[in-house]
């Protein structure tokens, strides 16, 4: 069966709501996007098509889940309230490119949901739990093929902060080291149903071929949160429990240097300076 009108079947995202009863929830960080302008830029802008495979966290009324469908990519979508149940189960049934799953993505095996196929992530990320989950995608068993992910404007900063911005932080070498990292789309509060209390953004992020190797960014997160945990410190007194100026000299760095300077390449140094040492 053809699928490809599938939204002429639907009513508006708006008249769903509220033929549903449904209303956004703080605790699950709900803030919706019911412009089908947006949703299919951001569709777009993740450079998915029919030939792809993608998993969206968060669908909730589903306006980017309608506007990825449209690109004729597969979607998985995730969501914790079963609230959405009813009314994602109307899309399923216009279009049976899109399977739900409701659960916790945190809790989530992405390579079985998956089957093994590579898969996009694509997703307007609940701010509570937006951060957590970047961190699986980058440094769990499984890597996505791409990410298209919509964060609070201080969160995307922080993801592609360069040394010695003031937003740089252990985010911004994590992300870094693992993807290549642009801001693609600014969405100001007023974009969302509710408006949240700040303005977001879309960031894209590509895995990089050469990804370093999970030891290698177990011992790149141990370095990162002592040196960021005290910033405005020398690292010689930062990294001080994990060997101080000698192992800032080891990775070939001033140990009087402070880790809002030190660029993505030597935090690996000194991960890898730590490694050897182990
Ligand atoms: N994609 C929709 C849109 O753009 O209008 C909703 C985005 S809203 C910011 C975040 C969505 O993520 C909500 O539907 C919320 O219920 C869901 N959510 C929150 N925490 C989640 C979790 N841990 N796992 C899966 N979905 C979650």
């Amino acid at each position: 069966m053809s699928d490809e009108g599938f939204a002429a079947a639907l009513p508006t995202l708006r008249e769903a709501l509220e033929a549903h009863g449904l209303w956004a929830k703080k605790a699950f960080g709900q803030h919706f996007l019911l412009d089908l302008n947006v949703t299919r830029k951001i569709a777009r802008l993740a450079q998915v098509g029919a030939a792809d495979l993608v998993i969206e966290v968060g669908p909730g009324p589903g306006g980017l889940t309608r506007a990825l469908l449209e690109t004729g990519a597969r979607v998985i979508a995730v969501e914790k309230d079963e609230r959405f149940r009813p009314l994602l189960d109307e899309v399923a049934a216009a279009c049976p490119r899109l399977e739900l799953v409701f659960g916790d993505a945190l809790q989530v095996d992405e390579a079985a949901l998956t089957d093994g196929q590579p898969a996009h992530l694509i997703s307007n990320l609940p701010y509570n739990v937006g951060t957590p989950l970047l961190i699986k995608w980058l440094t769990g068993p499984w890597t996505p093929q791409s990410l298209t992910l919509m964060f609070q404007r201080e969160v995307a900063d922080r993801i592609t902060a360069p040394a010695g911005d003031d937003a740089y932080g252990r985010l911004s070498v994590i992300v870094q080291a693992t993807c290549t990292a642009r801001r693609v789309l600014d969405a100001p509060a007023r974009a969302f149903t509710p408006p949240p209390k700040v303005d977001s953004a879309v960031v894209r992020l590509e895995p990089r071929a050469e990804r370093p190797e999970p030891r290698r960014l177990d011992a790149l997160q141990a370095i990162t949160a002592a040196a960021f945990g005290q910033r405005r410190k020398m690292l010689r007194a930062s990294l001080k429990a994990l060997g101080g100026e000698a192992l800032a000299r080891e990775a070939g760095l001033d140990p009087q240097a402070r880790a809002e300077v030190i660029p993505v390449e030597g935090f690996l140094a000194l991960a890898d300076a730590w490694l050897a040492r182990r």
